[in-house]
């Protein structure tokens, strides 16, 4: 599904780089608009974002947006990636050119990258961005004396206002038809004579590589991906031999960057910026305050809670109504028959349950990217990343666990931000655990049974208190969850927490309406297919059994609709009851049955927990179908059935307190959700964790089930 397999010749390749926040994507957004994809790299789960943007000749050129970097020494995957791709002329992300965006507020911390990218051997341009904020606050920027002394192209670029963004691409176009560089300038950084030994020895064992790539990978060989076993042994020898001290390197080259290009930044701006600031701190001494900072944030979230439960739920109405409309049509225009069925209870239930997310992603992601654009959300990362590091989380896993109270499918999704790999995950794993929004349908018939609507103390329900118990419950072992994991999992990398906070920018809706897009559009394809096959997968099992128990279910509901003299409703209904327990589900229920006999569950509960597998709120439908056996007394709700049902063996009901408490507790824990397992793979990019996760939290919902059960039966 990646270009560049199928390609034989390569458009001409432009990667995009600089540091976390320099406004990369602005830029990217700027220069490629709408025609943009997201690929990831090679192996991991890095997103990768690939875009077109036109030349003034008309020429197309490819743009790479690289994930945020500090420097070639990576602390961080995503940097890891940038060294990875960058130390290997060979790798099939290899550009052609670089821009190197750097926050020209910023200077002195953003150039050293730029010196060890020039090393390359690449060509490459730097952008200084943020320039509208350079003027308002007074700043002069000598572009041509810095292009001078760093002996590459410099433009001036605003990724919010667009300012810069031709003659960027006049630059490119220049560097494009090999007009800019006749010859690459010399190295920035001179190699001490044991580095430049080493170097060279590895480079001549990596094609294409040149003297500053040798020498990276002398640094990072160990973990290099791109390396066979022999090259590593090699190139470990070398390392010896030479007696090379990567660390005292790394620090090395590092100081005699900073000597050299400081005085060159100085040179080239004066920062005459009054206490600009001002605004930042003033406002950061409110919003991060250490009381009133979480109950802000906690206010926040509860805005965004109740944004995608209440907003979202008029346009999922009409969503749902759409395809309930649609659905009877089909069924009343179209001949009856398996097509008819596949196409109303396989294919249109499928597709609406991929669109009905849509509008809780779009808004979530809407609010997010607000709160991220203007600069809020890594002020709340900040204030909660210590409470949360106890868990094996991040300070931005706690918007996900939050949104996951929604619907765990858009919350996974924000997981994307969390930098740290292994967080990231743990995040993921157990968002699923917070009981969403699907789960109130199942809630609610089972409360019904279980708890009597009494008020205690004559202020609380006690119906309304076991609700909230089944979220706490929820909440509770996703945060336990999350510590074994923290326990379990290996880490690859050191968490890190960004120190340097942006500043509050209003913020540029061109870039929250893009992430909007990029994110519905996502989970429509990846996510959306694997909803569409599962979708139909369960409905063949709901609607075909064994040919011979089918027939005779079908005979069995007739005759029996005759004696009872059942009008047409009944008898449809019968024949629906009879027919799903002979099918392939109904075997499924049954042979489960003695697996979920010690949770108090019978084989009909089974079909149900087979059934809703697609999505929670299946439960209650399945339920209607099962227990719509066509009898006089039409009019009882599924609840009243269920309760009126008896265990052929014992006579006593089925749903007791026991197995009414246990089938609820199972609900909390359960993986019952297609959807949430797509997104999963989707974002982690295999089928590993997915699996995890669904074996993990089944199991726990089965022993939390018999627990349950077997202390109150
Ligand atoms: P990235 O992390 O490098 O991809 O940076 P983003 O593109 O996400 O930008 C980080 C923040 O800087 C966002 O709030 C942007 O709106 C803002 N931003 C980006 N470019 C500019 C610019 O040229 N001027 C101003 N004032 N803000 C910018
Ligand atoms: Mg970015």
């Amino acid at each position: 599904m990646e270009d560049g397999t199928r390609q034989i010749t390569r458009p001409f390749t432009v990667a995009l780089l600089g540091n976390p926040n320099c406004g990369k994507s602005s830029v990217f957004n700027q220069l490629t608009g709408l025609r943009q994809k997201v690929g990831n790299f090679p192996g991991v789960t890095v997103d990768k974002k690939l875009g077109k943007a036109k030349l003034p000749d008309e020429t197309e050129v490819r743009i790479i947006d690289f994930p945020g970097t500090y420097s070639f020494y990576p602390t961080s995957l995503d940097e890891r990636i940038v060294v990875q791709t960058l130390s290997n002329p060979s790798d099939e992300n290899y550009p052609d050119a670089a821009v190197y965006i750097a926050d020209v507020t910023r200077l002195e911390k953003h150039l050293l990258l730029l010196t060890q990218l020039r090393d390359l051997g690449l060509p490459v341009i730097l952008a200084l961005n943020m320039a509208d904020v350079a003027d308002k606050e007074g700043m002069e920027v000598d572009h041509l004396g810095l292009a001078r002394s760093l002996e590459v192209p410099v433009v001036k670029l605003s990724g919010r206002t667009g300012f810069g963004m031709e003659t960027l691409k006049r630059e490119l176009q220049l560097l494009h038809q090999g007009i800019t560089y006749q010859t690459l300038p010399a190295p920035f950084y001179k190699l001490s004579p044991l580095e430049q030994s080493t170097s060279e020895a590895v480079s001549e064992m990596v094609p294409g590589a040149n003297l500053y790539q040798g020498l990276l990978i002398a640094h990072h060989y160990q973990w290099l991906p791109f390396l066979s076993d022999a090259q590593r042994k090699l190139i470990g020898d070398v390392v010896q031999r030479n007696r090379f001290e990567s660390l005292r390197s790394q620090v090395d080259e590092t100081m005699q960057r900073y000597d050299k290009f400081t005085p060159m930044a100085r040179q080239s701006i004066r920062d005459v910026r009054p206490a600009n600031r001002n605004i930042t701190d003033k406002l950061d001494a409110i919003l991060t305050h250490i009381i009133a900072g979480p109950i802000i944030f906690l206010i926040l979230m509860l805005l965004l809670f109740q944004a995608i439960f209440t907003w979202a739920s008029y346009p999922m109405d009409l969503i749902e109504a759409f395809f309930s409309l649609v659905g009877s049509l089909v069924h009343d225009k179209l001949p009856h028959g398996w097509f008819t069925d596949l196409l109303n209870d396989g294919i249109l239930a499928g597709l609406g349950g991929i669109l009905v997310f849509i509008p809780q992603i779009a808004i979530l992601f809407f609010l997010i990217s607000l709160l991220e654009e203007v600069g809020y959300m890594a002020r709340a990362a900040y204030m909660f990343d210590r409470l949360m590091q106890v868990f094996g989380l991040n300070g931005r896993s706690l918007v996900a666990l939050i949104s996951g109270g929604a619907c765990a499918i858009p919350a996974i999704m924000t997981t994307r931000t969390i930098g740290n790999w292994k967080e990231r995950l743990i995040t993921i794993l157990v968002t699923p655990l917070i009981s969403c929004s699907a789960r109130i349908p199942v809630y609610t018939v089972l409360i019904g049974f279980v708890v009597p609507p009494k008020t205690i103390a004559g202020l609380f329900n006690l119906q309304g208190l076991a609700f909230m118990g089944l979220y706490l419950l929820g909440v509770v072992a996703a945060l336990l969850s999350a510590l074994v994991f923290k326990w379990i999992l290996k880490s690859r990398e050191n968490s890190f927490l960004m120190l340097e906070l942006p500043e509050y920018r209003t913020p540029v809706m061109r870039n929250v309406f893009l992430t909007v897009w990029e994110k519905v559009r996502s989970f429509m394809w990846e996510a959306g297919r694997i909803i569409m096959a599962i979708s139909i997968v369960l409905w063949v099992l709901a609607s075909y059994g064994p040919r011979a128990d089918m027939q005779a279910a079908r005979q069995e509901a007739l005759v029996q609709a005759k004696e009872r003299q059942l009008d047409e409703t009944a008898t449809a209904n019968l024949l629906a009851a009879r027919q799903i327990e002979a099918s392939f589900a109904g075997h499924i229920g049954k042979f489960i049955e003695p697996a979920i006999r010690p949770l108090g569950f019978d084989w009909k509960i089974g079909i149900a927990l087979v059934t809703s597998f697609a999505a929670r709120e299946v439960f209650v439908g399945t339920m209607a179908t099962i227990y719509s056996i066509g009898s006089a007394e039409d009019d009882y709700s599924v609840r009243d059935r269920m309760a009126m049902e008896r265990d052929p063996l014992t006579g006593r009901p089925v749903y007791s307190l026991a197995a009414s408490l246990s089938l609820l507790i199972f609900y909390v824990f359960a993986m019952q959700c297609m959807s949430t397992l797509a997104v999963v793979r989707r974002e982690t990019k295999s089928w590993k964790w997915p699996l995890v996760q669904f074996l993990f939290m089944s199991g726990l919902a089965y022993l939390g089930s018999l627990i349950t059960y077997q202390l109150l039966a």
